[in-house]
């Protein structure tokens, strides 16, 4: 199935390029057969951009897409910094929020009934998560910190068949920071991911099957 974004998918306030959503898209589309309806899990919604790629696809097999972002920002979202979004400050609490965007848009998209957003951080629920998932996409905070704790917390709940996605790798470090490209090389190290393709700065990585 191709992926047909909605007319304003571009207009999406996010931090992704089409053809890396139309790759959540297609590879969200499929689960490692013994499960089928398996969930997916992304960290780092922002205001949906990547949500409504990966929900469409859940949505056309039955499965939920855990949607995991304290909606606070990372650090270059805050005041002052090279992401700010004055549109996305919630004046009041003195804060970022990009839930109200986020939930406007996975409205719009016609997955509401797929979604399920879990407003904290991502450490914070990571805690307590018991649910092996066909698909996790890491694109949350992109301090070595945050970036590790993601890969700690969530990579091992890929089921074997299972694909971890992880955005921002680049190896090149005079053109980004190096997190993302750490936990990719991690994820390898580990020996238990196999490295699929990379669309843009989109890491594609398979788990393996257990021998
Ligand atoms: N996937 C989005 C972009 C995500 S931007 C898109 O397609 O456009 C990164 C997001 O990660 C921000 O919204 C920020 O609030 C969130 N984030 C950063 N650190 C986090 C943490 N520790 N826990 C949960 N969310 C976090
Ligand atoms: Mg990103």
């Amino acid at each position: 199935m191709k992926f047909d974004p909605p007319s304003y998918w571009e207009s999406i306030k996010g931090f992704l390029s089409a053809d890396e959503g139309a790759a959540l898209y297609r590879y969200a589309l499929s689960a490692p057969p013994a499960h089928p309806q398996s969930p997916v899990l992304e960290i780092g919604s922002y205001c949906g951009k990547s949500a409504v790629c990966l929900g469409l696809a859940c949505r056309a097999r039955g499965a939920v897409l855990f949607a995991v972002d304290h909606h606070r920002g990372s650090e270059e979202h805050q005041q002052g910094e090279e992401y700010h979004d004055p549109e996305l400050y919630d004046q009041e609490a003195g804060r970022m929020d990009s839930f109200r965007e986020f939930r406007r848009n996975v409205e719009r998209a016609g997955i509401a009934d797929t979604v399920v957003p879990i407003v904290a951080a991502s450490e914070l629920a990571a805690r307590a998560w018991a649910t092996p998932l066909a698909m996790v996409f890491i694109d949350g905070g992109h301090s070595l910190d945050a970036a590790m704790r993601d890969y700690r917390g969530w990579a091992k709940f890929v089921l074997p068949g299972g694909i971890l996605a992880i955005h921002d790798v680049e190896p090149d470090p005079a053109k980004g920071g190096q997190a993302p490209y750490i936990i990719y090389q991690k994820a390898l190290d580990s020996g238990r991911f196999e490295d699929i393709e990379k669309i843009g700065t989109l890491a594609i990585l398979q788990r393996k099957a257990p021998r």
